[in-house]
């Protein structure tokens, strides 16, 4: 059996089994939360763990919960803190991801407008997928979510309920992953992850506002393919069909990292191996979340205390 984890929840570190949330919160009632997903990784030397564009997930969750009229209890500063705390307790000594959310913690309605409780945990986890064998994806029966109703551009978990939808109906058809469309037929994005492909050398997303997550690891990409690897990136709208006769496919995210899709629809996607691109990529990524690249210095920070 894994050891009990020690969590951050409103301002105390507790073990795992001791945790607990009040049963008639909004949050257990409705689903109102927002979160944020922060990888941490060891450096090179093997001796610290770093956290990758922490600020920016924070000024995301804070987003999240300005959309959704939540009112964080806590500062940017007092969630790096948490983070700092949680992960020392807990004393990893390998790659980890941080779940941070904000919740309701006492009984409310589903309008409560008070100030939102944060837990935090800290979880090991290396690679979710190989890129050797990667990703074989198909275009989902359902639709992404919109702005006009409930906003991708928010890291709520109910937004997952599309994603968990769209992600079952892929597996139970035998894919490893969905890929969304949005309202105008518009490639949108995966359940978890955001999109990239390749045509003639051009890196091609769908823009922020084609119904996605405004994902960081996606900014991420787009700085290295044009700081490090002169590439063109062009954020536009993608047809499905592209994707049926693009070069390579990689999909992004924090969880995710960057990993290719071989195929669409049981359509090969270029020469059915991960792409060049998509490979270079990967490793510029690698080598900056590890922290062995001094112009990206400043996306990296030291995770725990000591
Ligand atoms: N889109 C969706 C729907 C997601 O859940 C995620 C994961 N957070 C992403 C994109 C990728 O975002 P990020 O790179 O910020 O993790």
């Amino acid at each position: 059996m894994s050891r009990e984890r020690v969590l951050w929840l409103a301002g105390h570190l507790v073990s795992e089994n001791a945790a607990s949330v009040h049963v008639l919160s909004p949050t257990f009632q409705y689903g109102i939360n927002v979160f944020e997903r922060v990888r941490c990784y060891l450096n090179d030397s093997g001796n610290q763990l770093l956290a990758f564009r922490l600020r920016d997930h924070v000024e995301r969750l804070f987003q999240s919960a300005k959309i959704l009229r939540l009112r964080p209890k806590y500062n940017a500063s007092q969630v790096e803190d948490a983070l700092a705390d949680t992960v020392t307790a807990n004393g990893y000594m390998e790659d980890i991801y941080v779940h941070i959310t904000l919740f309701i913690s006492e009984r409310g309605s589903w309008t409560y407008r008070g100030d939102c409780e944060m837990l935090m945990v800290a979880v090991p986890m290396g690679r979710v997928h190989d890129p050797k064998v990667g990703i074989a994806a198909c275009i989902s029966s359902w639709e992404r979510i919109d702005d006009r109703s409930i906003s991708p551009r928010v890291k709520a978990g109910a937004n997952y309920l599309n994603s968990r939808m769209a992600q079952i109906e892929a597996l139970e058809n035998g894919f490893d992953s969905a890929l969304l469309l949005n309202r105008e037929g518009k490639v949108a994005e995966a359940p978890g992850s955001c999109i990239f492909i390749v045509r003639q050398g051009v890196l091609i997303t769908p823009s922020v506002t084609a119904s996605i997550l405004e994902s960081i690891t996606r900014d991420t990409i787009i700085n290295i393919a044009r700081n490090d690897l002169g590439l063109t990136v062009s954020e536009r709208d993608v047809d499905r069909t592209e994707l049926y006769i693009c070069d390579e496919i990689f999909l992004c995210g924090t969880t995710m990292e960057i990993v290719p899709v071989m195929s669409v629809d049981k359509l090969v996607v270029g020469h059915g191996e991960a792409g060049p691109l998509t490979m270079s990529i990967r490793e510029r990524y690698f080598d900056i979340v590890r922290g062995k690249v001094d112009a990206y210095a400043g996306w990296v920070l030291p995770a725990s205390r000591g």
